[in-house]
Protein backbone atom coordinates (compact mmCIF):
# COMPACT_ATOMS: atom_id res chain seq x y z
CA UNK A 1 0.00 0.00 0.00
CA UNK A 2 1.49 3.47 -1.19
CA UNK A 3 -0.01 6.86 0.37
CA UNK A 4 0.69 10.39 -1.44
CA UNK A 5 1.76 12.55 1.37
CA UNK A 6 2.12 15.36 -0.46
CA UNK A 7 -1.99 16.15 -0.52
CA UNK A 8 -4.77 16.11 1.89
CA UNK A 9 -6.26 13.03 0.71
CA UNK A 10 -3.07 10.87 0.50
CA UNK A 11 -2.82 11.85 4.40
CA UNK A 12 -6.54 11.18 5.29
CA UNK A 13 -6.31 7.60 3.88
CA UNK A 14 -3.04 7.06 5.44
CA UNK A 15 -4.43 7.80 8.95
CA UNK A 16 -7.37 5.71 8.32
CA UNK A 17 -5.13 2.98 7.45
CA UNK A 18 -4.03 -0.55 9.46
CA UNK A 19 -0.75 0.65 9.04
CA UNK A 20 -1.44 3.63 11.00
CA UNK A 21 -4.18 2.08 13.36
CA UNK A 22 -1.25 -0.64 14.63
CA UNK A 23 1.30 2.34 14.95
CA UNK A 24 -0.75 4.48 16.86
CA UNK A 25 -1.72 1.22 19.11
CA UNK A 26 2.56 0.19 19.49
CA UNK A 27 2.68 3.88 20.40
CA UNK A 28 0.11 3.94 23.16
CA UNK A 29 1.25 1.10 24.34
CA UNK A 30 5.30 2.33 24.75
CA UNK A 31 3.89 5.82 26.48
CA UNK A 32 0.14 5.56 28.04
CA UNK A 33 0.81 8.87 29.50
CA UNK A 34 1.10 11.79 27.48
CA UNK A 35 5.04 12.51 27.02
CA UNK A 36 4.35 16.43 27.27
CA UNK A 37 2.56 16.15 30.86
CA UNK A 38 5.01 13.85 32.18
CA UNK A 39 8.14 16.57 31.63
CA UNK A 40 6.14 19.08 34.13
CA UNK A 41 5.46 16.04 36.53
CA UNK A 42 1.72 15.59 35.08
CA UNK A 43 -0.24 12.36 34.74
CA UNK A 44 -2.23 12.30 31.59
CA UNK A 45 -3.78 9.29 29.77
CA UNK A 46 -2.65 9.38 26.01
CA UNK A 47 -5.67 10.20 23.07
CA UNK A 48 -3.58 11.21 20.14
CA UNK A 49 -0.05 10.14 18.40
CA UNK A 50 1.34 13.23 16.66
CA UNK A 51 3.93 13.63 14.05
CA UNK A 52 6.85 15.86 15.41
CA UNK A 53 7.66 16.48 11.97
CA UNK A 54 4.32 17.45 10.38
CA UNK A 55 3.55 15.46 7.51
CA UNK A 56 3.24 18.13 5.08
CA UNK A 57 6.72 18.99 6.11
CA UNK A 58 8.22 16.14 5.34
CA UNK A 59 5.53 13.99 3.22
CA UNK A 60 7.88 10.48 3.16
CA UNK A 61 6.80 6.53 4.49
CA UNK A 62 9.54 6.98 6.66
CA UNK A 63 8.77 9.63 8.50
CA UNK A 64 4.75 9.08 8.71
CA UNK A 65 5.82 5.48 10.40
CA UNK A 66 9.16 5.88 12.24
CA UNK A 67 7.92 5.50 15.76
CA UNK A 68 11.16 7.75 17.38
CA UNK A 69 9.45 10.54 15.22
CA UNK A 70 5.92 10.08 16.94
CA UNK A 71 4.94 11.94 20.39
CA UNK A 72 1.88 10.30 22.85
CA UNK A 73 -0.06 13.34 23.92
CA UNK A 74 -2.94 14.07 25.85
CA UNK A 75 -6.30 15.66 24.52
CA UNK A 76 -5.00 19.11 25.79
CA UNK A 77 -1.71 19.34 24.21
CA UNK A 78 -2.37 18.01 21.36
CA UNK A 79 -5.17 20.86 21.17
CA UNK A 80 -2.37 23.62 21.87
CA UNK A 81 0.20 21.80 19.61
CA UNK A 82 -2.17 21.83 16.71
CA UNK A 83 -3.30 25.78 17.50
CA UNK A 84 0.23 26.97 17.76
CA UNK A 85 1.01 25.60 14.14
CA UNK A 86 -2.32 27.51 12.65
CA UNK A 87 -0.92 30.65 14.65
CA UNK A 88 1.57 32.83 12.96
CA UNK A 89 5.24 32.36 14.14
CA UNK A 90 6.12 35.33 13.03
CA UNK A 91 4.08 38.35 12.65
CA UNK A 92 5.22 42.06 10.91
CA UNK A 93 5.32 44.80 13.59
CA UNK A 94 2.32 46.85 13.89
CA UNK A 95 1.77 50.48 15.18
CA UNK A 96 -2.04 50.05 16.24
CA UNK A 97 -0.77 46.50 18.11
CA UNK A 98 1.78 48.35 19.71
CA UNK A 99 -0.39 51.19 20.69
CA UNK A 100 -3.04 48.62 21.75
CA UNK A 101 -0.63 46.86 23.69
CA UNK A 102 0.04 49.98 26.06
CA UNK A 103 -2.75 51.57 26.19
ZN1 LIG B 1 -0.55 16.49 27.92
Amino acid sequence: MTFDFTTYEGRQSFYQSTIWNKIKRYKKALNPLCEHCLKQGKLSPTVDIHHMIDLEVLPTFENATDISKLVSLCKSCHTKITNQKKAPIWKPFNMKDFNNYFS
